[in-house]
């Protein structure tokens, strides 16, 4: 078997993974590894797309999932040689630009950048101490989620504090930079008159931003310092007045540990539903405020499209991608039906199977729907750095 590239994406609980052989863009395997700490899942999928065999137990830490992940791999793949590694960092900070191999004085730097991200980076860590024990002296690359954004006009990159905060880093990074990454690319292979034009793509999934692209690069994007910021998410509010903040700490006595926990894991859909943070079931759901939920998912994703449009002076396309904005015909239908506007109409067929190209024929602004893939960006880059063309 050919030298392979396992990506990695660590979340708090969880350990995505593909494994790429060669030149190629579709993954040989992926996966999953979820709960790890608690009662603990491995999913794992040959390139058929056809679940593998593989159990999983006693999965406490990044290190023990990675275990899994590779004696299930090692049983699916005889000889397998992974020849380089590729992983999902969440923050970049105001340095690091572009994906950058790992040695010491860049973990280093990873690590100090913990602060801006604490309930993601350490993970993310983790995950590249648990690759470098196990591949001692296999090269390791990371990908920031931050990078693609760190071009963005400093009016778009800055918050109207002292400007001392700004220089301590207290900025808008933006996030799902992989996954803008990858519809740039897709948009100059596929559509490049668009991808030259004025572009603004809905990453809508569990977690979900919007960006505006200007001939592929990032202008601006609806979240800011943190991965809070912007749109209503599965669990995570959007956009908050920060009196909120003010108010929840001085008349609630609530602590950053309650308010963390509120804001990343108890509101959005969740939140605002009661029920679910899932949006399958909220659509499937009879109750009103799972309606209400779904309004305001709608009402905030126009609203900040619009927001964003004004940003770039007009738009020539508006592209989806992500679990909700790939799947949920439904949610799209909704969204565009406000924004005639700005030159959208969809074609309701086009839109009902998923078609890359949605809108209407005579329509001024093309809407597309791209199925993003961020562990073919962490691949391409692995490949790239490692010399494994
Ligand atoms: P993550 O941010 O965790 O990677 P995903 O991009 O996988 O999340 O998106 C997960 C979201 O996509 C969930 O809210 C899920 O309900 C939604 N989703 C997936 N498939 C569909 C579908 N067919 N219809 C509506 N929503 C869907």
């Amino acid at each position: 078997m050919t030298s392979m590239i396992l990506t990695l994406n660590a979340g708090s609980s969880s350990l995505k993974f593909a494994m790429f052989g060669g030149g190629d863009d579709q993954p040989v395997a992926n996966g999953q590894v979820d709960r790890i700490g608690s009662d603990a899942t491995i999913r794992l999928r040959g390139a058929d797309g056809l679940p593998l065999s593989v159990t999983a137990n006693n999965i406490s830490t990044h290190a023990a999932a990675l275990r899994v992940v590779l004696e299930a791999l090692n049983g699916a793949f005889p000889r397998l040689q992974i020849g380089a590694v590729g992983h999902r960092v969440v923050h970049g900070g105001p340095d690091f630009a572009g994906d950058i191999l790992i040695d010491a004085t860049v973990l280093q730097k990873i690590a100090a950048l913990s602060p801006f991200a604490p309930l993601h980076q350490p993970h993310n860590i983790a995950g590249i101490i648990a690759a470098g024990e196990a591949f001692p002296g296999t090269p390791q690359v990371a990908c920031f989620d931050t990078a693609f954004h760190r071009q963005h006009p400093w009016v778009h990159d800055t918050f109207g504090l002292p400007r001392a905060y700004y220089d301590k880093g207290v900025r808008r990074y933006g996030f799902h930079g992989l996954s803008y990454d990858y519809i740039a690319g897709e948009l100059a292979r596929i559509a490049p008159r668009i991808h030259a034009g004025r572009v603004v793509v809905a990453h809508l999934g569990n977690g979900a931003s919007i960006c505006a692209m200007e001939g592929g690069r990032s202008i601006t994007s609806t979240m800011g310092f943190s991965a809070l910021d912007g749109l209503a998410m599965g669990t995570r509010p959007g956009q908050l007045d920060p009196g909120v903040m003010l108010y929840l700490m001085e008349q609630e006595g609530l602590g950053t540990a309650e308010i963390s926990d509120l804001l990343y894991k108890q509101s959005g859909l969740l939140g605002l539903s009661g029920e679910s943070n899932d949006m399958r079931v909220l659509e499937a759901s009879t109750r009103p405020e799972a309606a209400e939920a779904i309004d305001y998912f709608v009402t905030r994703i126009v609203r900040e499209t619009g927001a964003l449009a004004a940003s770039l002076g007009g738009i020539d396309a508006l592209v989806f991608c992500g679990g909700i904005g790939e799947n949920a015909a439904g949610i799209r239908d909704r969204v565009c039906a406000r924004m005639g506007w700005m030159g959208i109409r969809l074609d309701r067929a086009a839109n009902a199977t998923h078609a890359t190209v949605i809108s209407a024929a005579d329509a001024p602004t093309t809407v597309m729907v791209i199925p993003t893939n961020e562990e073919l960006v962490i691949a391409r880059a692995t490949r790239r750095l490692c010399r494994m063309a």
